[in-house]
């Protein structure tokens, strides 16, 4: 209850800083060219309700309002200051803001942190903090909105109306997509330049935006997070569908990675990763974000797989086939009953499987039952339809009757997307039907790439909101002792040993190890763990213990043990003379199963992130891995080991028994609470490799390594 008030109370500040009743624009200016004369101009454009003050001490009246010399001067109660002063008179600015009692700043200054100046940012954060106000960028183009009527910015129009939202961490690109709206006639409701992101950030204003009755899709478009987690927490609980493109893929994690997870941890991979347990929908190019914007605001999600395809044309069909597969929605016979339906409405030499052909010879009435019958029948989750425009049809003639089916039909949860292929007057038939409220594109991938959209929106909306068996925070006394005695050793990795002993604390099979400092004492390991053992250098000098001959496996006797113990010494010492040494590991031998890698990485922007593959050359050489941000779910951890490439290998390929798939979504969700546990020390981790044996058979970590974060 009380943090619903919070979130409540929260989301009221927010409400005066993104729906303003009334605005200060502090650096208003009477110069045209000027900034502060645009924005005046913007905001006065297109009949916002609520009070403009402009704000300048040099000025009387600047486009017919009367100015104010500060904002203490104001006679009335201030939601919001747009700001563009320069940025060295913002703080004072924030400070006076801060005693009129100004809920939110939305400053529209650069020359703060995006060119070094962090100094000057954090200030003005710093000012606003100690009155309550929240800060909007700095470095933004503004906030625009439809449905409030206010254009609050530099773009030099308020978007195509529409349903979707926009939050932009890049300004140029707002004002670049706020034109392109007017060219695709795909609209938006708001757009919102959050820029540096000093105080209010991406999470802000997706828990704001699915609040807001107004927008019905929640767009992104993503250079970097610095709080991750908190962003995967409010996409979780946002109800609104969520798509977004994540630029600059290619040059993050380039800072020096000691492990294997580390060099295999770009940011593309955690991205996706994070949207998908986030139940984001990505979009991979500015296209995809507009057009799948356009699907998610307009439709109902997807419920089920079968994609029924209709189409006046064979060619167009065959594409969206293609794209349908490609897309994850491979395409399926239609039921008996459903194809005798459409028979009735179709020539001869048409056909009615899926996609159902209604040949050149389709006018609208065809269109029109065969709609309503496919939308009727239960076996159908979502529709593509198709039309290639023919010298016997009027374009508008054959969206109207669409629409009309649609309508008829009744089926309301069912999603539909359409394609017309032509020219001029197809044009205007697809854009009398988005203003209709059915997402309509000139090609067929396009159609059937919405349905994908929509499909994924649902399945990964199914996954986000099942509850996580660990919370996190259980800390483990006997894995923090470990760490505490390495680094008081000075050290900045654990032995393997030592690595075992913390996966052990946290539920993780590992093959029973004993430090032997002698060889009668690795005889004696020996002994009691049972021939054959392993036997490996202990230092922490060595990560990579095979590269210095210092592993041995199947020892069989007493003898072979004393051989071992000295030749592993021996070679350690060839190797790098002055690794320090603690012993040998003698270690019970796991008879051998699939090779699988198990690791983590502290992501720069998502925390502790799990990282699982098949071991040898599938990660080696194809690098074929998959990631999720921690902590992660049983059914997260089930979707992991389907999505790497070799996945038939752990069903059973070729006739072999499918690996134990339990002990692997257990051993990736202890693992993964594990990384969450020991966040504040673990830099990077890994188990390579990891035994994994039949269903039922378990599996066993043979080798462990634990990298500590620098103090
Ligand atoms: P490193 O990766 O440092 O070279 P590992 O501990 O991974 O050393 O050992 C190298 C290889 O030896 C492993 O990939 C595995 O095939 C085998 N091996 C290591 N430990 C065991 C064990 N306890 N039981 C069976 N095989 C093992
Ligand atoms: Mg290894």
């Amino acid at each position: 209850m009380s943090s619903h008030g919070t979130h409540d109370s929260k989301l009221r500040v927010l409400d005066a800083v993104l729906r303003p009743r009334s605005i200060a624009l502090i650096g208003a200016s009477n110069t045209p060219g000027k900034l502060g004369f645009k924005l005046l101009k913007n905001m006065l454009a297109d009949g916002y309700t609520g009070k403009i003050y402009p704000i300048n001490p040099n000025d009387a009246e600047i486009q017919g309002l009367k100015v104010y010399k500060s904002v203490l001067d104001v006679p009335d109660e201030i939601d919001a200051a747009v700001i563009v002063v320069p940025a060295k008179l913002c703080t004072q600015v924030a400070e006076e803001c801060g005693k009129k009692g100004v809920k939110g700043l939305i400053v529209i200054t650069s020359g703060f942190s995006e060119i070094g100046r962090k100094d000057l940012e954090d200030e003005l954060v710093r000012v606003a903090r100690r009155y309550g106000t929240r800060v909007l960028g700095p470095n933004i183009v503004g906030i625009m909105s439809n449905s409030d009527k206010l254009n609050a910015s530099f773009a030099p129009f308020l978007p195509y109306p529409g349903k979707p939202s926009l939050v932009s961490q890049s300004g140029a690109l707002i004002v670049a997509m706020d034109a392109a709206t007017y060219l695709r006639r795909v609209g938006f409701d708001k757009m919102i330049s959050i820029g540096n992101m000093a105080d209010l950030d991406i999470a802000d204003c997706i828990e704001w935006l699915d609040a807001d009755p107004n927008t019905t899709c929640i767009s992104l478009y993503i250079e970097g997070l610095r709080n991750g987690r908190r962003f995967v927490d409010a996409a979780r609980r946002a109800r609104t569908p969520i798509v977004a493109i994540k630029a600059g893929v290619s040059a993050h994690g380039a800072a020096a990675a000691a492990s294997h997870t580390g060099s295999l941890a770009g940011a593309a991979k955690v991205y996706e990763a994070a949207f998908n347990q986030a139940g984001i929908v990505q979009a991979t190019d500015l296209n995809g974000l507009f057009d799948r914007s356009l699907a998610l605001s307009l439709q109902p999600p997807m419920r089920g797989d079968n994609l029924f395809i209709l189409t006046n044309g064979g060619g167009v069909g065959v594409l969206a086939t293609d794209a349908a597969e490609r897309l994850g929605l491979p395409l399926h016979f239609a039921p008996a009953d459903l194809q005798a339906e459409l028979r009735k409405h179709m020539p001869e030499y048409g056909s009615a499987k899926n996609p159902a052909d209604l040949t050149g010879m389709a006018g609208k009435d065809w269109y029109y039952d065969c709609v309503k019958a496919i939308l009727t029948h239960d076996w159908v989750d979502g529709l593509v339809i198709l039309y290639c425009e023919t010298s016997l049809t009027v374009p508008m003639d054959i969206a109207q009757a669409l629409h009309k089916a649609i309508q008829d039909s009744g089926a309301t949860d069912k999603p539909v997307a359409i394609a017309f292929v032509g020219g001029e007057q197809s044009s205007e038939a697809l854009h009398w039907l988005m203003e209709k409220g059915i997402p309509a594109y000139e090609v067929p991938d396009k159609a059937v790439d919405a349905l994908a959209a929509l499909r994924e929106h649902a399945r990964i909306r199914s996954l986000v909101t099942e509850i996580l068996p660990f919370p996190g925070g259980r800390s483990s006394d006997l894995a923090r002792e470990t760490i505490a005695a390495a680094r008081a050793g000075g050290r900045g990795a654990l032995t393997e040993i030592e690595a075992k002993e913390v996966f052990a604390a946290y539920g993780l099979p590992v093959a029973r190890t004993v430090l032997a400092k002698s060889e009668e004492a690795a005889v004696r390991a020996a002994g009691e763990i049972g021939f054959p053992v392993v036997m490996k250098i202990v230092s922490p000098d060595i990560l990579h213990k095979s590269d210095a001959g210092g592993v041995k496996v199947g020892i069989k006797d007493a003898e072979a043990a004393q051989e071992a113990f000295r030749t592993i010494l021996s070679n350690a010492k060839a190797y790098k003379a002055d690794a320090a040494i603690h012993g040998v590991a003698v270690q019970e031998m796991a008879p051998f199963g699939t090779e699988v890698i198990i690791g983590s990485v502290d992501d720069p922007s998502f925390g502790p992130t799990v990282m699982f593959g098949l071991g040898g050359i599938f990660v080696e050489v194809l690098k074929d891995v998959t990631f999720r941000v921690a902590p992660v779910s049983s059914t997260q951890a089930e979707r992991m080991l389907t999505e790497i490439q070799a996945a038939p290998i752990l069903a059973g390929a070729r006739g072999e028994a499918p690996r134990d798939k339990d002990a692997l979504v257990q051993l990736i969700m202890n693992y993964s609470r594990m990384i969450l546990d020991l966040e504040s020390e673990v830099a990077e981790s890994d188990a390579n490799p990891v035994f994994v044996y039949e269903k039922g058979k378990g599996l066993k970590v043979v080798d462990a390594r634990i990298i500590l974060k620098k103090t």
